[in-house]
């Protein structure tokens, strides 16, 4: 085709100029893939609110991935006027009309190639920043966990609550075995719990981002009258601090009503209560008062995972406040810890078990798979063995824990039961911290909560439930990374010989 300036033929060249450009435009996308792309990527394997992700760090570099894949397709090729060139005349001359099809189309697939491969590099690129969840993945993902018996029994199909316990001063007879809603994520789970004589649920604001609360509020739909409710003084991003205002402490039980879809919930405990001055917060009583007059809730509770549990039990025992009582306890408790429930009992305290499973050490569990169909049994029936405990709450996550949690209730221990059980504590044995223990605290230099540290490890390594134990794990002051350079003089000072700064060590890992 002739040159319009000179008249001579033109070559047909491309325009690298723009190539470079291209180019340009692909690394500039990538490294937003790698910084905000990692960033979101990050916020959404944490299980940050999804409402509050900030979308627009993946908008951006799509973004930009999109606009250069379709300027790799807009580039173009031109025609040169050679001899203009070597006069020093540097013209690109006017287009000499559309490409041919097949030309077109080569450079679509081209562009469209870039494109795919572009994304997979921005994808690689954000996984990068956070190669740090791939061994977590490893672990919670492709590790099997036994979280329901591998062999359901007959027998538990269609099990019914059997036995009622009477909960302290509140006077309710609740059933024996109840239930925990912290990972429950089907309603019809709580439907056939009641179904089956199941009365009594525990939940909380923060357990799924107040999803439990808004879960049992559609299950209790028309049976509300069934159920005895008991949710936490706490809002869906955290516990209410100790000066919190009063109103602000009743609207946040309001927003639990809503959820519920009640009009009153029965119990409501101050949620992990570790020291005294959150057990008797001026604030937190003023609010549970007005809230009672108001008929908004009937009885007050404390849940606690603290080493100062006789400290805390005995003041709450004593101070008259308080009508529940939520402990850990489970096979293997210290013996005196059977004088606080025998303490609550006589001053008509109710008293809720909780962690019955020992830290639910489910991946051990798969180890010894002949009796894994009946631990969880065993374990409620030692629980339960205590007359004095009123009911025991057990997280159901899924349909078949409906029958096989149930089919325990009202059962006697049997001489199995005490084998299989020191069996999984010889398993477990320097893998499981003690709640309520503490006795290591005060060899630590750094003051580290080094009971906290291992329970969150344990939500995140033995429940499954990584995103709660690395959340409760950010908001500590200090971690374990200090455990890295210290000679460790915790080491021999646990009375069931947990490792503590290897366990430390493994928890920080697990936890950032
Ligand atoms: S190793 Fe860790 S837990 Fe043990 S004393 Fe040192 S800082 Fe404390
Ligand atoms: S590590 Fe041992 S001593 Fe320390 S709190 Fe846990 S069980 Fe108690």
């Amino acid at each position: 085709m002739p040159c319009g300036r000179c008249g001579k033929e033109r070559e047909e060249r491309l325009v690298h100029i723009r190539g470079t450009v291209i180019v340009a435009l692909y690394a500039v996308a990538l490294g937003c893939a790698y910084v905000l792309g990692g960033d979101l990527l990050h916020d959404l394997i944490e299980g940050i609110d999804r409402h509050n992700l900030p979308l627009w760090k993946a908008a951006v570099p799509l973004a930009l991935l999109l606009f250069t894949t379709v300027a790799a397709f807009m580039r173009r090729r031109r025609w040169l006027c050679v001899a203009c060139e070597r006069n020093g005349v540097l013209t690109i001359a006017p287009s000499a009309g559309p490409d041919p099809t097949r030309r077109r189309l080569l450079r679509l697939l081209g562009a469209g190639a870039a494109g795919a491969v572009a994304s997979l590099a921005g994808l690689a690129a954000a996984i990068l920043r956070d190669r740090g969840w791939i061994p977590i993945a490893r672990d919670f993902v492709f590790t099997p966990v036994e979280n329901t018996a591998p062999q359901p029994r007959q027998e538990w199909a269609g099990a019914r609550i059997r036995s009622y316990r009477r909960l302290g001063r509140t006077g309710a007879m609740v059933s024996d075995i109840s239930l925990g809603s912290a990972r429950i994520q089907d309603a019809e789970i709580a439907r056939r719990a009641i179904e089956r004589g199941l009365n009594y649920f525990d939940t909380s604001p923060d357990y799924s981002d107040a999803g439990s609360e808004r879960l049992l509020g559609a299950a209790m739909r028309g049976r509300r009258d069934q159920v005895f409710v008991a949710t936490k003084f706490c809002r869906p991003d955290g516990h209410l601090q100790n000066e919190t205002p009063v109103p602000d402490i009743v609207r946040a039980v309001e927003d639990s009503l809503r959820r519920l879809q009640t009009d009153h919930v029965d119990l409501i405990h101050i949620h992990s209560c570790d020291r005294l001055d959150r057990l008797l917060a001026p604030n937190i009583h003023e609010a549970f008062d007005l809230l009672k007059q108001q008929g908004k809730v009937r009885f007050l509770g404390v849940s606690t995972h603290t080493p100062n549990l006789v400290e805390v039990a005995n003041a709450a025992i004593d101070s008259g406040r308080f009508d529940v009582m939520m402990l850990a306890y489970h096979f293997g408790m210290w013996q005196s810890f059977g004088d606080i429930i025998a303490k609550a009992r006589a001053h008509d305290v109710g008293v809720v078990a909780m962690k019955t499973l020992k830290g639910a050490k489910h991946t051990n569990l798969a180890r010894f798979r002949d009796e894994a169909s009946s631990y969880a049994q065993s374990a409620f029936r030692w629980v339960l063995s205590n007359p004095d405990v009123s009911c025991l709450v057990v997280s159901f996550s899924e349909l078949a824990h409906v029958d096989e949690y149930i089919a325990a209730s009202g059962t006697q221990p049997t001489a199995g039961d005490d084998a299989l059980l020191q069996r999984y504590d010889q398993l477990i044995a320097g893998d499981y911290c003690q709640p309520h223990c503490g006795v290591c605290l005060d060899s630590c230099p750094h003051d580290l909560p080094i009971n906290d540290v291992l329970r969150y490890r344990m939500y995140a390594r033995d429940y499954g439930w990584p995103s709660e134990g690395q959340r409760l794990y950010a908001r500590l002051e200090r971690d374990a990374r200090l455990c890295v350079t210290c000679p460790a003089p915790c080491a021999g000072t646990c009375p069931i010989e947990v490792p503590i700064r290897t366990k430390m060590l493994d928890a920080h890992r697990v936890l950032t």
